[in-house]
């Protein structure tokens, strides 16, 4: 076939001339000179086709471009291909190059476009900065303070969630605000129903248990909306705690699905319900616990050094002590000594 316009003999034309001139009176792509992006000045997320998107800014240009070029349609195998020219506030310029293959032949192209950012806070962001909230959880703990430890350990579960949550894509899964009061802390949630996922998560975790009180605040779109206000409890005793129930001595060892408990005296582990577990008197902690001199271990008995009168004691030997045990934590409790395992 024969070009129209260069008179040169080629395979294939396209509309009437040859690939070479075709190039030479036309683009393969159209871009307009300037392509706006919106973009969240908060959390940095883009507004692509009705929603937001976390992504890189560079994969955002490209997204962007792809959205606004116009390909030559007999173009084949075509890719694109963004480089930054220059960045300035709210302006970056940019090179497009195009390539593909047409009519069996490679071609190229490049041209120079600037993407303009509009800034706009995305939907969560607003949410977040208006002070929306659904859901509170308040942390406390069973029939005691929840000391700050526990308190510190709580908030940081739950702060994991909330992102697990975010990364599954739930738009409400944001932490409003964190208010620590005087009688414990609140933490505000966008979402009431991951609220709830939550707290069931945390009595997985920590033991305890929790209630939900909603409270109507008002209508949208004629529905009643509703906040949920979750009171978790942490449970009365935590790992480490020494109790005194049915006038024996424990230490608490873990507290799922009721409480695992060491009787310091036998040495016998025994699981205790949460009903019986509330009729317990705490008596100390094993963090607090002095370390004593064993003198011997014989049989059945053994005999250490009252750690603040020094005088001899002699014991039933608990089956977590052996020969080898030289030295021993003790709790000390009416008059009486109690040792503790070498492993706790
Ligand atoms: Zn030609
Ligand atoms: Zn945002």
């Amino acid at each position: 076939m024969i070009c129209t316009l260069c008179g040169r003999e080629v395979k294939d034309l396209i509309e009437g001339v040859c690939t070479e001139c075709f190039k030479k009176r036309r683009s393969l792509f159209e871009i307009p000179q300037v392509v706006k992006i919106i973009r969240c000045p908060k959390c940095g997320s883009y507004f692509f086709r009705g929603n937001w998107e976390e992504i890189e800014y560079e994969e955002a240009l490209l997204r962007c471009v792809k959205e606004n070029i116009s390909v030559f349609s007999e173009l084949e195998n075509e890719e694109i291909e963004v480089e930054i020219r220059e960045i300035t506030e709210g302006r970056t310029k940019i090179i497009v190059r195009l390539s593909g293959v047409l009519k069996g032949e490679e071609v190229e192209e490049e041209k120079l476009t600037e993407i303009r950012i509009s800034k706009m806070q995305c939907e969560m962001c607003s949410r977040i900065s208006g002070g929306y909230y659904e859901g509170v959880i308040q942390i406390r703990a069973e029939g005691r303070r929840a000391e700050e430890e526990e308190v510190r350990d709580v908030v940081e579960t739950i702060y994991s969630l909330v992102e697990r949550a975010a990364e599954k894509r739930d738009k409400k899964a944001f932490i409003t605000k964190i208010e620590r009061r005087k009688d414990g802390t609140n933490v505000y949630l966008g979402s009431k129903k991951l609220g709830k996922q939550i707290c069931k998560k945390l009595v997985e975790e920590y033991g305890g248990s929790f209630t939900e009180a909603p409270e109507l605040v008002g209508r949208e779109n004629g529905a009643e909306k509703y906040r949920v206000t979750y009171s978790f409890r942490l449970p009365r005793f935590k790992k480490g705690d020494v109790i005194e129930l049915w006038n024996r001595v424990f230490v608490v060892l873990s507290r799922k699905r009721g409480y695992k408990c060491l009787d310091l005296e036998s040495g016998e582990e025994i699981i205790c319900s949460e009903e019986s577990i509330e009729r317990a008197k705490y008596i100390s902690s094993v963090s607090s616990a002095p370390k004593t001199v064993v003198t011997y271990v014989r049989g059945d008995e053994m005999e250490v050094l009252h750690p603040i009168s020094y005088s001899p004691i002699i014991l039933q030997r608990p089956s977590f002590v052996d020969e080898r045990t030289k030295e021993i934590r003790v709790i000390v409790h009416s008059d009486r000594i109690y040792p503790l395992p070498e492993w706790f």
